[in-house]
């Protein structure tokens, strides 16, 4: 059987993994946290980063900051997962879904305007696959309104936009290394990126409980206390050693995916001349870090049969999203602002396939083989 998904592990975690348990700090913010943090932020360009325990918990934190309260809405694609409406209806939010562009299955840019209301805060987009939104557009509208913008880049850690990282370019963005995803801490995790400094200070205090504990601990301070709201939004270190252990190979790992993808692409072109199925697209402003290889076929029924067809070749593919409008807690907590023209349709036609670092050739053509064969 060729899984859809197999974890990130490169090896060189175990080591580090055993060294964090050896030490005498195993709680948030170790060594190995630091080490990470560090990473990112020269990865990100000078941004402050925080690791989480979950992509979940950074865009928690940051509804928190930006003070969300109840009635206020924030805008975002109804084509994500749930934690990217969740955190911010935690806070009392409604969310406002507009609709996706159907050839990058990202918040459709031109259609964010029109959802604005003097109740928006926020925006919200999502990098869905590691592709980026039209960032320069939603900067601009954002700015000319007011708005923050935060990226749900959960699937894009070493996408660019432009050349500038995905998660560096809104006022906050979050990363996921939830096991699916191209990075993992040891199956959870995540990281949030403060791209806006005057909110660096307020975002290390929510994540320790609300005390200034890590002003205390730089010997900023000589005591610490309750100081505002907050939770416990700290990873222990032993999740930063095995993430420690990707980051040394974060380029390998991302040539490596981005080839698996390539080969995809070239071998399904003759069922795309055909007309059967559309495959994921390049995108001329993004270098994106081959998150996902999906395809799209005609219809509900033929993805249905297709992965049904599939499974018995041996192969595991899988769908994604069911748009969150449409699901009965978005019909609580949010509106779907204007037509849903590709949010629906589009979600019904796609289907993942198995991608993975280290997956084989022979397992590429395995996969692309029975799609050719489901055609005949
Ligand atoms: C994976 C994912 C999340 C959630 O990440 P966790 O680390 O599992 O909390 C949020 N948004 C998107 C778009 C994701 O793909």
């Amino acid at each position: 059987m060729i899984p859809f998904n197999k974890p990130l592990h490169m090896g060189s975690e175990d080591e580090y993994v055993i060294q964090s348990m050896r030490s005498s700090k195993l709680s948030g913010d170790g060594e190995f946290s630091k080490r990470c943090q560090q990473w990112f932020q020269d990865y990100l360009g000078g941004a402050k980063t925080l690791l989480t325990p979950s992509c979940t918990h950074a865009l928690e934190m940051a509804a928190i900051l930006i003070d969300i309260k109840p009635g206020d809405e924030v805008i975002m694609p109804s084509y994500t997962f749930v934690s990217t409406a969740n955190a911010f209806v935690l806070r009392g939010a409604k969310i406002v879904f507009v609709d996706i562009r159907p050839d990058t299955m990202n918040i459709d840019e031109s259609l964010i305007e029109a959802a604005i209301t003097d109740r928006t805060r926020a925006i919200v987009p999502v990098h869905y696959a590691g592709v980026a939104c039209e960032m320069d557009i939603i900067m601009q509208i954002a700015n000319k309104h007011d708005l923050f913008v935060i990226e749900d880049a959960a699937q894009a850690m070493m996408s660019r936009y432009k050349g500038t990282p995905l998660g560096s370019i809104g006022h906050f963005g979050a990363f996921s290394f939830h096991e699916t995803k191209n990075y993992t801490s040891g199956g959870e995790g995540g990281l949030l990126i403060i791209n806006d400094s005057a909110f660096a200070e307020r975002a290390e205090i929510i994540r320790e409980k609300g005390t200034n504990r890590s002003q205390f601990f730089r010997g900023m301070v000589d005591k610490y206390s309750w100081v505002d709201v907050g939770s416990s939004y700290l990873p222990c270190d032993l999740q930063a050693a095995y993430l420690w252990g990707q980051l040394l190979s974060a380029e390998k790992v991302n040539e490596c995916r981005l080839s698996i993808w390539q080969e995809y692409r070239s071998s399904l072109q003759e069922l795309v001349g055909a007309g059967h199925i559309e495959v994921s697209r390049q995108v001329k402003e993004c270098a994106h870090n081959a998150h996902i290889f999906y395809i799209k076929v005609e219809n509900l029924d033929v993805r249905t049969k297709l992965i049904e067809h599939l499974l018995s070749c041996g192969v595991q593919s899988v769908f994604h999203y069911i748009p969150l409008h449409s699901a009965s807690a978005g019909l609580k907590f949010g509106r779907f602002n204007g037509v849903d023209l590709y949010t629906t349709v589009e979600s019904e036609r796609l289907i993942r396939l198995p991608m993975w670092y280290g997956m084989k050739g022979f397992e590429v053509s395995t996969v692309v083989r029975a799609i050719i064969d489901f055609y005949k």
